[in-house]
């Protein structure tokens, strides 16, 4: 599989922003605003001075959980030192609609945190994240504690093997002398148990321990999300994806509770970029190698 590296139409083309309040102004001295405007669909919607949303903009700069050791979501490039991917440029989208701006946010405006699958709800949670675009599956028991976006990309769960291995589905997997790894905390780790009970599970922080743990024969699948899995593929030839799609992984954008408006707001960029070309662009950059682009998911 070769890479397709097409640059990504730059500047949000399409996207109308109306001019943030001048009371958003990171270094206001005077009083603090009672409320604060946001540029979604260039309709001023005012917050409380006090809401999550109005912090961000106080702040100058959107804290995004993103990961660091996924090839095509978030992968920290040793190169630059900065963390690129699908879900690093979603999160890019939003920051610009954000702080009205068509250029890159980031540093200026963007701070990228890596983040491990178990860490993307605590994080939220004790507010050390505005944001986790990290892979992460819209599910019933994470909407307990977190809001989520509407999805912006549907994955499912599949195996990586070694290309000799005669695994062909996850059942094969169901025996007390099968290692499957994963990553704690994920929806994969309780896929596994779902679907292969009997198998021993390795679990890892994160998914690239687990590529180590199947080269060296500490496991004989590694079992997450396929476009995950598409991402390892791509470094190591030595090994295939086996199994198909057997779930459903809708990712979703993280933000905590009860964050006033900031939802509807992620939401509303989502939809203009699932409209004007943006998302569509996205994808091609990053997951052009996988095949065609498709229609973004409703
Ligand atoms: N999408 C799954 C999840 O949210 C697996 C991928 C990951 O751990 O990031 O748990």
């Amino acid at each position: 599989m070769a890479f397709s590296r097409r640059t990504l139409v730059a500047g949000a083309a399409g996207s109308p922003i109306a001019a943030l309040l001048a009371a958003c102004g990171a270094n206001q001295q005077t009083a603090a605003p009672s409320s604060i405007s946001s540029p979604a669909s260039g309709a001023a919607t005012a917050f409380p001075a006090t809401s999550h949303m109005a912090k961000i903009m106080q702040r100058g700069k959107l804290i995004a959980g993103v990961k660091q050791d996924q090839p095509l979501f978030g992968m920290l490039n040793p190169r630059t030192n900065a963390i690129e991917g699908f879900d690093v440029d979603v999160v890019k989208e939003i920051t610009k609609a954000l702080f009205n701006t068509k250029d890159d946010p980031f540093p200026s405006k963007l701070e990228l945190r890596g983040v491990t699958s178990a860490q993307r709800i605590p994080l939220l949670q004790e507010a050390a994240v505005d944001i986790i675009a990290a892979t992460m599956t819209v599910t019933d028991e994470r909407k307990q504690q977190i809001d989520f976006s509407d999805t912006y990309y549907m994955a499912g769960q599949s195996l990586l093997v070694k290309k000799e291995s005669t695994i062909t589905k996850i059942q094969d997997l169901d025996k007390a002398d099968k290692t499957v790894c994963s990553a704690t905390g994920s929806t994969s780790e309780q896929n596994i148990t779902k679907f292969a009970p009997a198998a021993q599970k390795l679990l890892f922080a994160g998914y690239a321990e687990c590529l180590t743990a199947i080269q060296q024969g500490r496991a004989d699948a590694l079992s997450t999300d396929d476009i995950i899995l598409a991402g390892y593929l791509d470094t190591d030839p030595t090994l295939k994806m086996v199994g198909g799609q057997f779930t459903q992984e809708p990712y979703g954008l993280g933000i905590a509770k009860a964050s006033t408006g900031f939802q509807e707001f992620v939401n509303n960029e989502l939809r203009k970029m699932k409209t004007d070309g943006r998302w569509k662009a996205i994808y091609t950059k990053w997951l052009g190698m996988t095949g065609p682009t498709p229609e973004p998911p409703k």
